[in-house]
């Protein structure tokens, strides 16, 4: 393979289908059947619920007579507990697959209630890397944001209640047997929720593009979904039912999920994870505002493809100098973040600035997400970043 790439092997990961499109939830009952399904569990949160998105899903199961039992018991940042909660009623009710119907945390639990189906003991035996070792029930996979690309993705992420940790369980038997992309189904996102899973989307897209473990398959795919996003997250923001841009920021999401899925991801995610457990800002937030100062930090390692980012994002870079050029790459990100009303200080989310070794020490624990990011950190460099971006 071409030498821009750190690794020979270049390897793609995703679901064996995804339907995309308009309508597509409407296939939810014929997917099920596809699997032999008798008896669906369908896992979402309550707030899918309020807002109507399972309505689609019952009339496609009530049409083809495919039963199914409502868990809706999600919480935002799924506790562990709440994965294993899942399983017990699967079980009980003698189901045979799972349909995740929500944004990234139902469709996580999803995961790994389908994993707990055919697996031994508590979802968090089995964090870590390839551990799990028997394929779960088949699952389905519908999800109702644009941000996270759950529905492509190998990974669960789960909170570790006793250690107030996020952790994950990486593993091939965590990627659906079929995601179905509705872009109907985000229309009801409130413009924050909007901006700020469309920004996790960015976030998954940029780091994925400028990792040490991004491939041939990853930079195609996070090239057109960072694009995407630039064009059309304003727009979704600021017309929920604007079809074209809904429709884009869906497919941008699953393209940005399929790229970090086949690449990989870097201190954005790692320094954003100890805003999310100690002061329960959501995932996308967290990771919208590390995204412009942990950039500003990565430049000169990687500033070809920064510039390449700028490029895409809409600036014009014509007679700059890679650097100079990469330096429009955070300037882009930054004006988007001003579009989406979205802040990247967190001295405006309420954070004292005592806290900042109580983030140090969070975004530490996370030092594995360093690994593939451009530029090496240590403990002093993500002191400088975080007073960065207070
Ligand atoms: P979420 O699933 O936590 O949902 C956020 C809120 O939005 C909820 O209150 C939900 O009810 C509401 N909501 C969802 N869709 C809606 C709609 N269409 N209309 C109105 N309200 C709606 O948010 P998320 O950002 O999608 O997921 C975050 C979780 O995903 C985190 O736990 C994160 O760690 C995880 N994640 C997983 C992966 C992966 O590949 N597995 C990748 C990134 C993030």
């Amino acid at each position: 393979m071409n030498g821009n790439y750190q690794s020979n092997t270049h390897v793609f990961y995703s679901p064996t289908k995804v339907s995309i499109g308009l309508n597509a939830a409407s296939q939810a009952a014929h997917e099920a059947r596809q699997f032999g399904s008798t008896k669906v569990l369908i896992v979402t949160d309550p707030g899918v619920v309020q807002a109507g998105l399972i309505k689609p899903v019952e009339l496609s199961f009530r049409t083809e007579n495919v039963s199914y039992v409502l868990y809706d018991g999600v919480e935002p940042e799924p506790p562990s507990r709440i994965i294993d909660r899942g399983a017990e009623i699967f079980k009980s009710e003698g189901c045979d697959l799972v349909l995740g119907l929500g944004g990234g945390s139902s469709l996580d639990v999803a995961k790994g209630i389908s994993i707990m189906a055919a697996n031994k003991g508590k979802i968090l035996d089995y964090c870590g890397v390839d551990r799990v070792s028997q394929k779960g029930a088949p699952l389905i996979l519908m999800p109702t944001t644009a941000g996270t690309g759950s529905e492509v993705t190998r990974v669960l992420v789960l909170t570790d209640e006793a250690q107030n940790t996020k952790n994950v369980v990486f593993t091939p038997y965590a990627l659906a047997s079929a995601a179905i992309i509705d872009p109907l189904l985000t229309f009801s996102m409130p413009p924050a929720v909007t901006a700020d899973t469309g920004m996790d989307a960015l976030v998954h897209a940029i780091e994925t593009y400028v990792s040490m473990s991004a491939t041939v398959f990853s930079d195609i795919l996070a090239e057109r979904a960072i694009a995407l996003i630039a064009e059309n997250l304003p727009v979704a923001w600021a017309k929920g039912s604007n079809t074209r841009a809904r429709s884009n920021m869906s497919l941008a999401a699953t393209l940005a999920g399929m790229a970090f899925g086949s690449g990989g991801l870097g201190a954005v995610h790692a320094l954003a994870y100890p805003l999310g457990t100690e002061y329960h800002i959501t995932h996308g937030r967290t990771n919208a505002i590390m995204l412009p100062h942990v950039m500003r930090y990565n430049l000169s390692g990687n500033p070809v493809k920064y510039a390449r980012i700028a490029d895409l994002m809409g600036k014009d870079i014509e007679g700059y100098a890679p650097l100079e050029a990469a330096e429009l790459a955070v300037e882009a990100v930054e004006d988007l973040l001003d579009a989406v009303s979205v802040s990247f200080r967190i001295k405006d989310y309420g954070i004292p600035a005592a806290d900042l070794p109580k983030l140090v020490a969070g975004g530490m624990k996370q030092a594995r997400l360093f690994v593939p990011n451009p530029r090496d950190l240590n403990e002093d460099d993500v002191i400088s970043i975080y007073k960065e971006a207070y």
